[in-house]
Parts: structure tokens; C-alpha cells; sequence
């Protein structure tokens, strides 16, 4: 199951403090190649890939680790809404396709920069498919929220037009239950949804 590999990575990144996204390069046959995931709080990562920057994003660490070569009808998939230096990222490397689960409003203009490009690069910009429906959306956008809450407290005291606050509190409901504590996507998504039902 793709989304449950992309939450997988989006959760190791989250238990190691990174900003938690994960990413996996699907082929034509439907099968994950690659897998990457944000490493910006770290201080190690495998060889040859970025750690302790902030650009250590999920899908720049998938496409960092492709040869060139053709990528048709090869689609990544992100467990948040990708930014524009990844969407610029997949352009250059030639893929197509991307899907996300999450919601990240910060990067809905993204849309519009091909209008703003030369043809040549703008013919094959990504298209974006997201955020999904029912569980991977939310789950998606609740994993940045957790971490907003954890370390970043003073950006999720507030209201803002990048998440929406219902998620913040959920996130902290979260937090406050423990969620962060589960070693595995899959434990922390049932103590969520057991904590959500108790509301
Ligand atoms: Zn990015």
C-alpha cells in the first residue's frame, strides 16, 4: 500500500523531530522504487543524501538518489502538498506526475507559476493531484500540525490562514495523548483515531 509506506517514512521523520513528510517514486507498474523522507533535524543520514538543512524536504531526497534518465508515467507521491523548489525539482528530473495526501496551503500558488514560465519548462510541469480524501488527507495534514505543536509551540498558538485550527487541536489532543510516542505510523494512527472518538 503506497500511502501506508509514504506515512511510514513521514513518521520516522517526525519521531527523529524532521518536519514529518515522507515520499516514494511509483513506476509505470505500479511499484515503489524509491522512498525518501524530510531529514532537516538530523544529523546523519545514508550516504549521499541531505540531512540537517532545510531543504532536506521528503522529495528532493527521492529524486536526489535517480539516475538521469526517463521517468514516463512515473508518479511521486508525498504524504504533504510539495513546494515549489520540489515541484521545480520533479520538472527538471522529468516526472510528471505527483499525488499528495496532505493539505499545505503555503504552496496553492504553485499552480500558477507554469503561466509565469517559458514554454519549455512550463509544457511539462507536474501536475498535482491532492490532497486526498478521507483518511490519507487528514492524516497527512495532521502529522505537520503535531509537529507544530511539539516544536514550533508559539507558531500553533495562533490561528492562521495555513492550517486550519480544528487540525491544531486535534494535533494537540494528540500530543497531549501520547501519539508522539508510538514507534510505528500504524500504532499512532489507531491511538488518533481512539483519542479522536473519545472527544
Ligand atoms: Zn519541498
Amino acid at each position: 500500500m503506497i500511502w501506508d509506506r509514504v506515512f511510514e517514512l513521514a513518521w520516522e521523520s517526525l519521531r527523529a523531530q524532521s518536519y514529518p513528510v515522507g515520499a516514494v517514486l511509483v513506476d509505470p507498474a505500479g511499484e515503489i522504487t524509491h522512498s525518501g523522507r524530510n531529514r532537516a533535524a538530523e544529523q546523519s543520514a545514508p550516504p549521499g543524501r541531505l540531512f540537517g538543512t532545510t531543504i532536506a524536504h521528503a522529495e528532493l531526497d527521492v529524486l536526489g538518489q535517480l539516475p538521469q534518465a526517463e521517468y514516463d508515467g512515473h508518479t511521486l507521491y508525498s504524504s504533504l502538498q510539495p513546494c515549489l523548489m520540489c515541484l521545480t525539482a520533479l520538472r527538471l528530473v522529468g516526472i510528471s506526475q505527483v499525488v499528495h495526501a496532505g493539505a499545505d496551503p503555503l504552496w496553492n500558488a504553485t499552480d500558477d507559476v507554469p503561466a509565469v514560465l517559458p514554454e519549455l519548462i512550463a509544457g511539462q510541469w507536474p501536475r498535482r493531484t491532492g490532497p486526498a480524501d478521507g483518511f490519507a488527507g487528514s492524516w497527512g495534514s495532521l502529522l505537520p500540525a503535531m509537529w507544530l505543536v511539539a516544536y514550533d509551540p508559539e507558531s500553533a498558538a495562533e490561528p492562521s490562514d495555513l492550517m486550519p485550527w480544528a487540525t491544531i487541536e486535534r494535533a494537540r489532543r494528540c500530543v497531549a495523548g501520547g501519539v508522539l510516542e508510538c514507534a510505528s505510523a500504524k500504532e499512532a494512527y489507531q491511538l488518533a483515531a481512539s483519542l479522536s472518538r473519545s472527544d
